[in-house]
């Protein structure tokens, strides 16, 4: 058995994906053309939201994100500890301050207890934003977000690269998708080919504001455009009406976006299966991540926590399976360690920190290749 060799993530491309980057390179486009449309028509329609632009990564679009919402130097926007850094990072980019908050010990998200907390701590008018991470897959409520920043007038950027398929049920029984704009202003989504769909670098932003999808489109393409221009000299003629930036996406990378969305409900669905086959092997002897009631987890990751982690990741390793830990508190980075806003208690990020490990979690990811890393993590528990 320990010829198998396993990552914690990999993509699944197959010759529909290959055909179709293939087919692009030779039409007319390579960068921007019909197949960025088409994608992010069909990205739209997926999630249920009523926009979707796509961009070069997620980390160009968290920025542009924190754009359009008016971000200025100095304002104060809180995210989640556990999380990548790309998600505080935006805030940085645009010059801004960024304050953590506590995540829930079981669904090891934003806990929303911890956010209120924090906001009420503080002066009206203190933050400006949330920014909360559908980590692991797990879609946060974001309707309990929704109102918690409709009382303290807040925008929210749902960082949804996790989570694409993902939903948690509102208070009228309704399904949220991740991303489709009803509570958030804006959703985030990835490209990066451990996250679920792959299109070498990419990402994805959705809104059901056209307000902000015009600004999220404007900065996009260098803040120029052919609308509602002051004044025209002629067919060539163009305004740069804001400092924008290039972060568009191509048009062969938006042909394997889109055959690999169409891939996306059965991943899910195997990702779903592969996390239940942990679940029952695991019940009552190690603790993962909790499901609230009604939530549908994508499950980008599959997280367990051990008391001798670091023990459990080289015993993983020395038999050819790639676990990864996610994350290192983004507060303890030394970037941010240096910067230090505020002094919260942060203390269930750093217990989950202390013992979290993430387990093979990918679709193509065989029934054979699970129970041997069952087998190898039981082993080493038993021990
Ligand atoms: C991967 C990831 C990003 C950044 O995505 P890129 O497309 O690599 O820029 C941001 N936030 C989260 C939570 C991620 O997992």
């Amino acid at each position: 058995m320990s010829d198998f060799k396993i990552p914690y993530g990999r993509q699944n491309i197959q010759q529909d994906d290959i055909n179709a980057v293939v087919e692009t390179l030779q039409a007319d486009f390579l960068t921007q053309g019909p197949k960025v449309r088409e994608f992010e028509e069909k990205f739209a329609a997926y999630v249920g939201a009523k926009y979707a632009l796509a961009v070069n990564n997620a980390t160009s679009g968290l920025h542009l994100s924190v754009l359009a919402m008016g971000l200025k130097e100095g304002e104060r926007v809180i995210t989640t500890p556990i999380t990548f850094a790309a998600s505080a990072n935006c805030v940085r980019f645009a010059g801004g301050e960024v304050w953590f908050a506590d995540i829930d010990p079981d669904t090891y998200l934003l806990s929303i207890e911890s956010t209120r907390k924090l906001i009420e701590s503080k002066p009206k008018g203190f933050f400006k934003g949330i920014i909360p991470v559908d980590f692991a897959g797990l879609p946060v409520n974001l309707e309990e977000f929704r109102k918690l920043a409709n009382e303290h007038d807040l925008w929210i950027i749902e960082d949804a690269c996790h989570a694409p398929g993902g939903y948690f049920v509102d208070s009228n029984n309704q399904k949220q998708y991740c991303g489709n704009g009803n509570y958030a202003d804006i959703g985030v989504f990835s490209f990066h080919p451990v996250k679920h769909i792959a299109c070498g670098e990419g990402g994805m932003l959705t809104t059901n504001s056209e307000e902000v999808y015009k600004k999220l489109s404007l900065l996009r393409t260098h803040g120029i455009t052919k609308e509602n221009m002051s004044e025209n000299h002629g067919g060539w003629f163009y305004e740069m009406q804001e400092l924008g930036f290039n972060y568009r996406l191509t048009d062969f990378q938006s042909a394997l976006g889109i055959t690999q969305l169409a891939k996306n409900n059965d991943g899910v669905i195997r990702r779903n299966q592969i996390s239940d086959t942990y679940k029952k092997a695991f019940q009552g002897k190690i603790k993962f991540q909790s499901l609230p009631e009604g939530s549908y987890n994508a499950h980008h990751l599959f997280v367990i926590e051990v008391e001798n982690r670091k023990e459990l990741y080289d015993f993983l390793r020395s038999h050819n399976i790639f676990a990864q830990i996610h994350y290192i508190p983004v507060h303890t980075l030394p970037y941010y360690k240096e910067i230090g806003y505020g002094n919260a208690d942060l203390s269930n990020a750093e217990n989950y920190y202390a013992k979290c490990i993430s387990l093979p979690m990918f679709p193509s990811l065989t029934d054979k290749e699970q129970e041997f890393v069952i087998a190898k993590v039981l082993e080493f528990i038993n021990d």
